[in-house]
């Protein structure tokens, strides 16, 4: 059993267990479409860099010195200090930086200060370190890596102190949270039906008392490293499969070129659009998690080709949509009278790359700019090789047999989670963020920091409400009415508990999407308990000194739900930031310490890491004589975790 798991397993280190996936039917693709996804997936790969930078602005100048350290250490390999520098080295390529891709806490080094100087100090004089610390001094890096106060969280959401500036990641400079809200709040139109996504693409800085916004662009900032990213994007043009294709990979190229915000909204509507080729992308600045003001995009990358077979499941659902949109427990003033094209895919992803990778998530929905999906709709996928390799590895962990209640639990996992998992992001990506409306006039970003919190967890809840509706069992995408309820375990028991084996002792809940899910448990919780009943739907229960959840009436639970999507949505569509700030503050932020100890204890026992993420395949050309393209090959196996990371830093960088 262990060495079935293995087959997937790569590298484990600290918290994190990395994985290799496959590219099934890869081989089944047109030489054309094989050679679109080449030259596509070196597009994605050339982003690296830009997210290193974001991250923080040190974590480029810190992962060259450390690779120098790392790739020339001639001691022993037993060595203490050298062995907690491994580990550190691993989880600064794992995250992309120096804080944890997930809590945003900076990493604490194992190692010391003088042993690190002792390194340096050992390097060969022509590695040119000059380079890497360009407008850096050493001193300043080594606070960096060495002071836990300095730098000390990526992206702070905590409540009452000041965003900007307590957060590391590199998006402002020299600013309040203050001065960056008023910018923007004289910036936006509030007439404006068709805004672009403001400061997206851009870094906002106080230069001489003044804002400039520094725009990532062919000219602009990391210049270089795009003009890679569209290069690639123009050998990749030839092969496209149609117009709609081609005319989405030339208005990319032309926002690269410009960094004009206008134009990165033409490229999102024409991909939209482009629903016909078997192949697809993403290369740009996407998501705003990292950005405290979810604003900013972070740089991700991401070359996929659908799955027909699984993709006729979501085409169900999406087909569906207004049926849905129609049946939500919501207030009519926040339904859409039409719901339009939402379009659901299963996927296979041929690589990962910016914020995508080695962590990748296995569902998005895009684009996220709120009235191109309410006039174009938007696309949705989920992405089931990805998931098929974390099925793989996870079967026979003994994870649910230490959490789950009773045996009852775990054979409903064991026959509904795979279906129920795949139901849940299908109904969260694909109706959840794309369902409700704004009322006329209120801002899009209204709820701020908390924005990103209450989105997913309407999504999520949307999911789970529908999740056990007998339309499902009737559109046959569910197999019966019992299969909902592996689901509804899961995510109560994960966001009552078992998530909190992804954070460290005394930390709080920061990531966006652990919030959700705890702000969803412990509402529903304390929902439950109001009841009153002899028995409530949803408890805490002890045996043998261990904590368990239980549900003990899963209608209701359906019912506290839909009480909860009609709150959500009415704080969305409102824009009520005072109504969703308590919602967070009050159930998605803090942890109960005794709690947290007990399930880290049971979980220390299984001997599993936390987090998981990937290695990519590599893809080999083969071409004849005259330099035409015979072949494109995927190859698995050929580099370990670390040959990847290293061979990245080398192929993929640019001095700027
Ligand atoms: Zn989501």
């Amino acid at each position: 059993m262990a060495t079935e798991a293995n087959n997937w397993s790569v590298d484990r280190f600290a918290d994190i267990e990395v994985l290799r996936y496959e590219v099934p039917a890869f081989e089944q693709l047109s030489l054309q479409q094989k050679c679109l996804v080449y030259y596509l997936t070196e597009a994605a790969q050339w982003g690296r860099d830009i997210l290193w930078d974001q991250n923080c602005k040190y974590n480029l100048p810190i992962r060259h010195i450390c690779e120098a350290v790392y790739t020339n250490y001639k001691g022993d390999r037993n060595d203490a200090e050298w062995k907690a520098f491994e580990q550190y080295m691993k989880q600064l390529w794992f995250a992309n930086g120096i804080h944890h891709h997930y809590s945003n806490a900076k990493f604490k080094p194992g190692f010391s200060q003088q042993w690190l100087e002792q390194q340096i100090g050992q390097l060969p004089a022509e590695l040119g370190l000059g380079v890497a610390l360009i407008g850096f001094s050493a001193p300043e890096i080594e606070r960096v890596i060495f002071d836990s106060t300095y730098m000390s969280i990526k992206v702070n959401q905590a409540d009452g102190v000041d965003l900007i500036t307590s957060s590391a990641c590199n998006f402002y400079e020299g600013l309040t949270q203050q001065e960056v809200e008023d910018y923007y709040a004289r910036l936006k139109d509030p007439k404006d039906t068709t805004p672009v996504m403001y400061g997206l693409n851009s870094k906002l800085v106080k230069e001489d008392g003044k804002i400039v916004e520094h725009t990532w662009k062919v000219g602009g900032m990391y210049g270089k490293t795009i003009e890679h990213i569209v290069e690639n994007l123009q050998l990749a043009l030839p092969y496209a499969e149609n117009d709609q294709q081609r005319t989405v990979i030339e208005s990319l190229i032309k926002y690269y070129n410009s960094g004009d915000l206008k134009d990165f909204d033409t490229y999102s509507i024409e991909w939209v659009k482009d629903l016909q080729s078997k192949v697809d992308f993403i290369n740009g600045f996407i998501e705003s998690y990292n950005d405290p003001l979810g604003m900013r995009g972070s740089w991700e990358g991401m070359v996929n080709f659908k799955d027909s077979a699984n993709t006729a499941r979501t085409e169900i659902v999406s087909a569906n949509a207004q049926w849905f949109e129609d049946h939500s427990p919501i207030d009519d003033r926040f339904r859409k009278p039409v719901v339009k094209g939402v379009t659901a895919k299963v996927i296979t992803a041929a690589i990962l790359a910016g914020d995508s990778y080695p962590a990748t998530p296995i569902g998005i929905n895009l684009p996220n700019s709120n009235w191109i999906r309410a006039q174009h709709g938007s696309k949705s996928v989920s992405i089931d090789n990805i998931t098929a390799a974390y099925d793989a590895a996870a079967a026979g962990n003994g994870f649910n047999e230490e959490f789950m209640w009773s045996e009852a639990e775990v054979q409903q996992a064991k026959k509904y989670a795979h279906y129920v998992d795949n139901i849940h992001t299908d109904l969260h990506e694909c109706l959840g963020h794309g369902s409700g409306q704004l009322l006329p006039g209120v801002d899009p970003d209204a709820l701020k920091a908390h924005g990103s919190t209450l989105e997913e967890a309407r999504a999520d809840i949307f999911a789970l409400y529908y999740m056990a509706d007998p339309k499902l069992v009737e559109l046959g995408v569910m197999p019966d009415m019992e299969a909902y309820k592996a689901g509804y375990y899961q995510q109560m028991m994960n966001g009552l508990m078992t998530q909190l084996v992804r954070i460290l002792p005394g930390d709080n809940l920061e990531e966006a999407h652990m919030r959700n899910r705890a702000l969803i448990a412990y509402w529903t919780l304390e929902r439950a308990k109001q009841d009153n009943a002899e028995k409530p739907a949803l408890e805490f229960c002890k045996r043998d000194g261990k904590s368990y959840v239980r549900i003990n009436d899963y209608q209701k639970l359906r019912q506290y739900f839909g009480e909860l999507l009609g709150e959500l949505q009415r704080i969305k569509s409102e824009g009520d930031y005072e109504a969703g700030r308590k919602l967070v503050e009050t159930y998605a932020v803090k942890v109960d310490p005794t709690l947290h100890n007990e399930v880290l204890e049971r979980y220390k026992g299984l001997d599993i890491a936390p987090y998981k993420g990937f290695v990519n395949p590599r893809y080999q050309i083969a071409k004849d004589a005259q330099g035409q393209i015979t072949d494109v090959k995927v190859i698995y196996g050929s580099e370990s975790y670390v040959e990847q990371m290293l061979r990245y830093g080398c192929e993929y960088s640019v001095a700027e």
